[in-house]
């Protein structure tokens, strides 16, 4: 074959022409970059995207990304139009399936949310779910939740309709020609090597799909993402179909853990089996193309069996054609994409396991990204930064595993999953179990979540109700609220700052004030837009040494924040590995640490907000006097090291002064209490910092980044706002998501909440449109379908003005 003529600059290089490529492609160039180029190995679709079911819906766990569903499915026409090639689109309308009373609790959290996102989602009963699929045998189930959007296409098509879209937007895409290389030069762009020439380019955007490993392997990148193998079977000509003239709705039957729709005169049936099976776990082959895997019907016997009682008509013919097809999971479901941490100019778009889906939202999302700096919404559940290097490839075929065979499985809100686990601990982990904590993982790091009366009885009932964590939780908030407790602080996130640079970088990143040496103050972090990017704690360690605590899940998305334009006067590190600690806090906890160290503890001597270098216990520590638990309190933080040492001092020290260690669960109880947000729920870039109070730490009299976007802001008046209700309900909180309803109309949502255990309250946070947001307004909140009704405060429920933590 002639080699082609591969340009030899691009903006932009999209490595892979699978669906999420060709989406990214066609979105860069529609909105005006016209210089990018998507490289395939193959034909277009090679990787899983030519095999796909088809299958198209809006559900997901995570309401943006149900947004980007939404879009998605609309933006099919529009290629189609533009384009000009057919992508076999029928928007049937669909319906999720419960056979059993959790799962229409289910479906029911999944209403709430369609709510105050607007989308379009009805119950329906059994009997409607017959007359709308005359196949399906009604008397199984209990109801169905029914979308209008849902639905199926052809997958090639739908691929090729996006690259030929990007084309008559102006990109180019070339086929056979597989990238070999990815070399940085010192300018920080990439050369991309083909056996058709080099090219380079300023950005480039690894969509490798079944090949993602590989592709991030030529950059030392290890991506925790597993190809699975799927099966799903397509039935001979069904006469009841054949005999009508419109088309049956797609489905998803949670419990018989299938998803079906018409295709031709018959019916296509998919599972996910119980036990996954990992397809190449130790790489894909470069010479895997159009090929199907063998398949095993023994595998999904089981489901089978189950469908065919729940739609005869599928038993009473047979089978035309089996698929075994792999694709890509990541681990926990989600799509990993945008810049990678620790790389300039590497994008990544892999482990898209719905890709029909979520293409397009994909696509719209790295586009955005990419030409404004970041995203319209907030793609927390999608950025390739929630994993770090603790995402190991072994991990990351476990929880992609475990992922896959939990597809339709319910996950309930108190329920923590088994596998992938333990796989960062800190020093007194054991110590912990052995005193009955139930731990739960966060950034790969284990936790305690409560503590039950030892291990025997730490388990947890997986429920959408009070689970029976709730009266340990409450002991726990009652030992800090009276006493002191003790929670462990390891998985804070804590960035360490140091050089002449270092101040006037973060007065300028930071909208807040910057303290003083010795001292600590609380400081939002804005994008250019406003948006809001971290809620973080700095510590003035010396004049030019300064150290950050904040959300331990956000740690890899700020690190690349912070790396983005770092200064050369200014050294950073991600040391959140290389802090551990406890935080103590109650009103004894002064009392438990004077007793650990040689320092006076004094309210004069050591205020709050003050910091020190120092011993407690015997070890060296930082010393921090804050408590997010809204007492009197200390963050104790040391090398990992000495944790051990720290803990058992804590522990002696406080025997008699009625000392409990806590989880995570009565942290989030009293900051309830307090009306503080938590990063990635209450505080997260969909919202701006007026919109969720951050706003009164700002230093308006400096220059920070996103501070023309906040002042405009502050001159207009937020249109939301982040409110903190109590709710009048028995038995059951809200976990979040839910809708908040004025006169039977969605004006906002439940970003987090629960039971406030000191104050016996179900509250919640939420953001309501600013008509809705004065103290007093009484709203609804809806919980598993009942509505309750609500009032915002005005003030925190717990010591309102802050005089236990100021003690
Ligand atoms: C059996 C089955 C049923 C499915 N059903 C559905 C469904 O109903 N609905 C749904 O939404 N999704 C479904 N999916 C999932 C869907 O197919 C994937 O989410 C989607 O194909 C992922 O697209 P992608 O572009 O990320 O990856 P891929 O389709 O794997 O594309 C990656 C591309 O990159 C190319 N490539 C790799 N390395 C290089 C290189 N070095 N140089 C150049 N090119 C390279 C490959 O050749 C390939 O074409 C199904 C998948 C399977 C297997």
């Amino acid at each position: 074959m002639d080699k082609k003529q591969l340009p030899s600059h691009a903006k932009v290089v999209v490595i892979g022409g699978g669906v999420v490529g060709c989406s990214i492609l066609f979105h860069l160039a529609k909105f005006g970059w016209k210089d990018v180029v998507l490289l395939e190995r193959d034909e277009l679709t090679s990787g899983s995207s030519w095999h796909a079911a088809g299958q198209i819906h809006t559900i997901s766990s995570d309401p943006n990304i149900s947004r980007l569903q939404s879009y998605t499915i609309d933006l099919y026409k529009e290629i189609e139009e533009l384009s000009g090639h057919s992508v076999g689109l029928h928007i049937t309308g669909g319906f999720y399936l419960a056979s059993t009373p959790e799962w229409y609790d289910y479906l029911k959290r999944e209403r709430s949310k369609a709510r105050y996102m607007g989308l379009n989602q009805e119950f329906i009963s059994p009997a409607e779910v017959a007359e709308r699929h005359p196949l399906i045998d009604p008397k199984h189930y209990v109801a169905a939740l029914w979308d209008d959007q849902d639905g199926d296409l052809d997958p090639s098509g739908a691929t090729y309709a996006f690259a030929k879209a990007a084309k008559v937007h102006g990109a180019q895409y070339f086929t056979h020609t597989p990238v070999t290389g990815t070399t940085q030069r010192s300018d920080g762009s990439w050369d991309v090597t083909t056996p058709d020439g080099v090219i380079n380019a300023e950005m480039i955007v690894n969509c490798g799909g079944l090949w993602a490993r590989e592709v991030g392997h030529m950059q030392g990148i290890n991506l925790p993402v597993q190809p699975m193998e799927h099966h799903y079977l397509i039935t001979e000509e069904i006469p009841e179909i054949a005999a009508r003239d419109t088309r049956l709705p797609a489905g998803i039957d949670y419990e018989a853990n299938i998803y079906f729709r018409q295709e031709r005169n018959g019916m296509l049936l998919g599972t996910y089996e119980p036990r996954g099976t990992p397809w190449k776990v130790a790489g894909t082959p470069w010479d895997f193309g159009h090929e199907l895997l063998p398949h095993d019907l023994d595998r999904i016997a089981e489901r089978l069996e189950m469908s065919f009682e729940r739609i005869p008509a599928i038993g009473a013919v047979g089978i035309k054609d089996i698929i075994n097809g792999p694709f890509t999971f990541g681990p926990d479901g989600n799509p990993m994409i945008g810049p990678v941490p620790g790389m300039t100019n590497y994008w990544c778009a892999v482990g898209v396991m719905a890709g029909f889906c979520q293409g397009g939202g994909v696509g719209l999302t790295m586009a955005e990204w990419m030409m404004d700096g970041e995203p319209s919404i907030d793609v927390w559940a999608m950025d390739v930064a929630r994993f770090g290097d603790w995402a190991t490839p072994d991990w990351g075929t476990v929880k992609s595993t475990e992922n896959y065979e939990r597809r339709f499985v319910m996950t309930f809100p108190n329920e923590t999953l088994p596998k992938g686990r333990l796989q960062k601990t800190t020093a007194i982990y054991d110590r912990l179990v052995a005193k009955g904590a139930r731990m739960g993982q966060s950034f790969g790091l284990e936790n305690a979540l409560w503590f039950a009366d030892g291990p025997d009885d730490a388990h947890e009932e997986p429920t959408f109700e009070r689970n029976r964590s709730h009266e340990y939780v409450a002991r726990e908030v009652e030992a800090v609220r009276s006493n002191v407790g003790g929670i462990e602080i390891a998985n804070f996130a804590k960035h360490e700052f140091k050089g002449a640079g270092a101040r006037a970088y973060l007065n300028r990143i930071l909208a807040g004030f910057i303290p003083k040496a010795g001292r600590l103050t609380l400081t939002p972090m804005l994008t250019p837009n406003g948006k809001l990017y971290g809620d973080l704690t700095v510590a003035c360690l010396g004049d030019d040494h300064f150290m950050l605590f904040g959300s331990g899940a956000m740690q890899e998305a700020h690190r690349r924040w912070f790396e983005q334009d770092l200064p050369d006067d200014v050294f950073y590190q991600n040391v959140s590995d290389d802090w551990h600690g406890v935080a103590i806090s109650g009103p004894k906890s002064r009392a438990l640490l004077a007793r650990i160290t040689r320092d006076d503890m004094g309210s004069d001597a050591f205020k709050f907000r003050d910091l020190r270098q120092t011993y407690v216990g015997g070890v060296p520590v930082i010393l921090n006097r804050i408590s997010f638990s809204g007492e009197l309190g200390y963050e104790i933080y040391c090398r990992p090291h000495y944790l051990m040492k720290l803990a058992e001092a804590i522990e002696d020290a406080g025997a008699n002064l009625g000392y409990r260690w806590y989880g995570a669960r009565a942290l989030m109880s009293m900051r309830l209490e307090k009306a503080w947000g938590v990063w990635t729920l209450d505080y997260r870039p969909d919202f701006s910092a007026a919109q969720s109070g951050m706003d009164v730490f700002i230093n308006w009299k400096k220059d920070f980044v996103g501070k023309a976007a906040a002042a405009a802001e502050k001159a207009s008046g937020p249109d939301k706002r982040l409110v903190t209700m109590v709710i009048d309900v028995d038995g059951i909180d809200v976990s979040n998501d839910e809708a908040i309803l004025v006169d039977g109309v969605a004006v906002g949502y439940v970003s987090s909440g629960g039971y406030a255990h000191h104050v016996k309250k179900s509250v919640a946070m939420g953001y309501v449109g600013a008509a809705h947001a004065a103290a007093g307004t009484r709203v609804q909140v809806e919980i598993l379908g009942q509505f309750y009704d609500a009032e915002i405060q005005g003030a925190p429920l717990y010591d309102a003005n802050g005089a236990n933590m100021r003690a």
